[in-house]
């Protein structure tokens, strides 16, 4: 049994895969002599086929754009001129078969570039193919996701934005990283797929591929080899509790719960969920995997089909939050030292106020175009003067209600100054926590204090809600804390109008806001800010809201 930490809920268990390892580039030095010639000619020619054999499955299952790009890149693994020249090159110089594919299909990568226009665009692709055929030469994986017809659980050191952008669609069940913490964008993009995640696995990467292992994304647990009768009691602990679409106190305050997006497949399964609205729409997550900024009708089109689900619901749409763990490749991110602490969120606007205006002008339009009610929030805020420049161009493109992000212990700070600004703000926890800990919250091994029970973050929590109390304007938390059914009280003590979370986190959250009163909430809040240490607030919050008819105390 291994243990880390569990971010994403959900039992599964399915065989493990390992992350394919960066292809290197193989050895030039190394020659093969002319009596062993032929035999790596025809590994060449095998590996081409198979690989086009497989494209071809996997573009007759596929559909729509993935189906163009797989027969795209499946008539390039036909290509006879590839085989070819790799196998002039073997004959004519000895080289290895993995070199030879390399080459040849490095020199046609450079030509395509230099071509420019639309041929360049091909260039990924043909890179693309040339690595298959090496990997399936050397029976190695793909670098990145692994692909493969049955279900399986993905294990890795950690992964990239784009490698679990990837695995959308595909036959992946779980995830299971060494690196990684709670809030890294790993276990958000889990959670929004619905995968059971745990991250800060020590050893999982020792896991031997193929051996079957049960992964509890709610206990943050990974055994190996486990029996029919444990993996089915997992299942039955971990049953996602359904939402009535109706956040509210056991005094009937109403506390509405909203979802968290990334994007339209994110929107209708929130719907679905019956979320009352979406608390935070990750823009940045529609673009994740562009090279070239996208258009305003592009755009247009993207948010559309997040607010289409949510008719006559409030929607609040963050601007673009590229930089730090999330660069966004058309914002031309810049090497930076501590990235956390560099040009991310808002101040992208500095170097490139086009991209946010251009933004703003298709979130106008799309909120024209559509019937959610649509707020916009800009993330990462430290100053007020950068909030107020926020809400004149959010009003100058047509965007009516507009806040801010709390997630600087300086904008927490400034609250009752930011109030006087904007028409409301969301916590996000996830960067408040790290900021006001100074701790990195992609460090696994830094958990205990990317914590949101830490009473410094509480009591910078309580003092926004008391200053949105004061203004009369609401306050938000979307950060994962929101989904945390223990805390939820809690926030709600210190004075938080409504929570955005994952989809799956609905019902839960509901459930445990449905056994207390404000009175209570109240006093668990009080509680926990007077605690020493995360876990005291914890148990003081436990002591206060122990109740018989609610199961979680
Ligand atoms: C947060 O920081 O809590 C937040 C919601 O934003 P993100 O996780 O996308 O940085
Ligand atoms: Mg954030």
């Amino acid at each position: 049994m291994l243990r880390g930490r569990g971010v994403s809920p959900g039992v599964v268990s399915a065989p493990v895969v390992l992350l394919g390892e960066p292809l290197v580039e193989p050895d030039g030095a190394v020659t093969v002599g002319p009596a062993d010639r032929a035999a790596e000619v025809s590994a060449i020619e095998w590996a081409a086929v198979a690989v086009a054999d497989r494209l071809r499955r996997r573009t007759d299952a596929a559909s729509g754009e993935s189906r163009a790009i797989l027969d795209a890149s499946r008539l390039l693994a036909s290509d006879p001129e590839l085989v070819a020249e790799a196998t002039a090159l073997v004959q004519a110089k000895g080289r290895t078969a993995p070199r030879a594919v390399w080459e040849v299909g490095s020199a046609h990568a450079r030509q395509l570039a230099a071509l420019g226009g639309r041929m360049a665009e091909r260039v990924a692709d043909v890179l693309d193919v040339r690595d298959r055929i090496i990997a399936e030469i050397l029976d190695v994986d793909l670098p990145g996701v692994p692909e493969r017809d049955e279900p399986f659980v993905l294990v890795a050191r950690d992964l990239a934005p784009a490698d679990t952008a990837a695995l959308d669609g595909g036959n992946c069940v779980a995830l299971v990283t060494e690196d990684g913490g709670p809030t890294s964008h790993t276990a958000i993009i889990a959670r929004s797929l619905g995968l059971p995640a745990v991250v800060a696995a020590a050893g999982a990467t020792g896991i031997p591929a193929d051996s079957v292992v049960l992964v509890d994304g709610d206990q943050g647990t990974i055994e190996v080899e486990p029996s029919a009768e444990v993996v089915e009691a997992a299942r039955a602990a971990s049953a996602v509790i359904a939402f009535d679409g109706c956040g509210a106190l056991a005094d009937g305050e109403v506390l509405p719960l909203l979802a968290n997006v990334g994007g339209a497949a994110d929107a209708e399964t929130a719907a679905a969920a019956r979320a009352e609205g979406v608390g935070l729409f990750r823009t940045e997550f529609c673009f994740l995997d562009r090279g070239d900024a996208p258009s305003v009708d592009e755009q247009v089109a993207a948010y559309r089909a997040v607010l289409g689900p949510f008719a006559g619901r409030r929607v609040v749409v963050r601007t673009l939050d590229a930089g730090s763990d999330k660069p966004l490749p058309f914002t031309d991110p810049q090497p930076e030292e501590n990235p956390a602490l560099g040009v991310r969120g808002l101040r992208l606007a500095r170097r490139s106020p086009q991209l946010l205006d251009d933004q703003l002008r298709a979130l106008a339009a799309a909120a024209r175009q559509e019937s959610a009610h649509v707020e916009v929030m800009a993330p990462m805020v430290a100053t007020v003067a950068e909030a107020r420049g926020f809400v004149e161009r959010c009003r100058s493109a047509g965007l009516e209600r507009v806040g801010v992000m709390i997630e600087t212990p300086s904008a927490a700070l400034l609250a009752a100054e930011l109030f006087a600004v904007v028409d409301f703000v969301s916590i996000g926890t996830n960067d408040l926590v790290q900021y006001t800990m100074a701790a990195d919250r992609l460090l696994g091994e830094l958990g205990d204090l990317n914590d949101p029970w830490q009473p410094a973050v509480l009591r910078l929590i309580h003092a926004v809600g008391q200053a949105g109390r004061a203004a009369g304007k609401p306050v938000g938390v979307c950060g994962e804390a929101a989904g945390d059914p223990a805390l939820a009280p809690v926030l709600v003590g210190c004075g938080v109008t409504s929570l955005s979370m994952s989809s799956r986190g609905l019902g839960r959250v509901a459930a445990a806001l449905a056994a207390v009163t404000h009175e209570d909430c109240r006093r668990a809040a009080e509680a926990a800010c007077s605690a020493s240490g995360a876990e005291e607030a914890r148990a003081a919050a436990r002591r206060v809201l122990a109740n018989p008819e609610n199961p979680l105390y």
